[in-house]
């Protein structure tokens, strides 16, 4: 089946000119094409704390792409930034790749990889007939700057669990952090985060990365908890490598990396407790845990 709103082409057979932002606009068509045909879509499983064996499912492959350049990604500085939903990978692909892999073994579907998910035009597609073959529970992980179209929070519902990134309390710390596209607010993420809260019968995680720019103003974090009501919010802070550039490995665990990247300073895990704490006490009723303290030796695609 072909997604009602499937028109793109490919991004190997699309002309690379109408992206933002790409350090590899000399990359033909052709290439990206062979490109795509030498990766698979699909990694894993590898093991979770949260969610057990998690197999992650890559929509996007041959670039990072996404609308944030957050400055702790584990996939380094993003090479192609833009909020433009096109087709990277054809679901064709994916689930050839899908039967290629040890899917069996998996717990659940992660859909992260080398980006943004819900850029992907076929998400909601690809959810679909994974599901379908798999019979597992499907997690998306996502930076929340698509869900203000409807189209979007349709295909996340059909998600058992949506992870919902919010990394800043204003709009000068999410261009600090975040480095979104142009005319991404955090008020706009957040007013469509609670639209998607409202309809979405899943469950909701918020991830909160911390870092040393972020970890203050947590009066203005609790709020937006209170309007996006999650089943529970993950504070972390970044414990994995920022690479020089991407590689398609920097998308799985970085268990064994052998690729050059700068290690990040995190808070410390006392830190992080005390950020814990201090929420807790800004919000009634919501699981509010620390990722850092129970995962940060554990691999996962997240
Ligand atoms: S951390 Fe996630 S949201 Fe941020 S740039 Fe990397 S892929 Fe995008």
């Amino acid at each position: 089946m072909i997604h009602p709103c499937h028109k793109g082409m490919p991004i190997g057979v699309e002309r690379m000119s109408q992206m933002e932002d790409r350090q590899d606009q000399h990359t033909s068509p052709d290439k990206q094409t062979n490109a795509l045909e030498q990766v698979s879509s699909i990694y894993g499983p590898v093991r979770s704390w949260r969610v057990g064996w998690s197999l992650g499912v890559d929509l996007i492959c041959v670039n990072s792409v996404c609308s944030f350049n957050c400055t702790y990604c584990q996939l380094g500085n993003i090479q192609v930034r833009t909020n433009e939903r096109r087709l990277f990978v054809p679901t064709e692909k994916v689930m050839r790749d899908l039967e290629e892999s040890d899917w069996r073994k998996a717990d659940i579907i992660t859909f992260s990889g080398s980006g943004e998910p819900a850029l992907a035009l076929n998400l909601g597609e690809s959810i679909e007939q994974i599901r379908h073959r798999t019979g597992k529970p499907v997690l998306i992980l996502t930076n929340g700057t698509l869900l203000h179209l409807p189209e979007v929070r349709s295909e996340l519902c059909a998600a058992d669990r949506v992870y919902l990134k919010l990394d800043a309390c204003s709009d000068s710390v999410l261009q600090r952090v975040n480095r979104p596209v142009e005319g991404v607010t955090l008020e706009g993420i957040v007013e469509a985060g609670s639209r998607f809260r409202e309809e979405f019968k899943g469950y909701l995680g918020i991830q909160m990365m911390f870092v040393h720019s972020n970890e203050k103003e947590l009066d203005a974090f609790a709020a937006m908890l209170h309007r996006l009501k999650p089943d529970e919010v993950q504070v972390n802070t970044p414990t994995r490598p920022y690479p020089d550039s991407w590689y398609l490995a920097s998308r799985g665990s970085h268990e064994g990396v052998d690729y050059p990247a700068r290690p990040i300073k995190p808070l410390s895990v006392a830190r992080l407790d005390s950020i814990v704490e201090e929420l807790r006490r800004r919000t009634t009723g919501v699981n509010i845990i620390c990722v850092a303290k129970s995962s940060r030796l554990t691999a996962e695609n997240a």
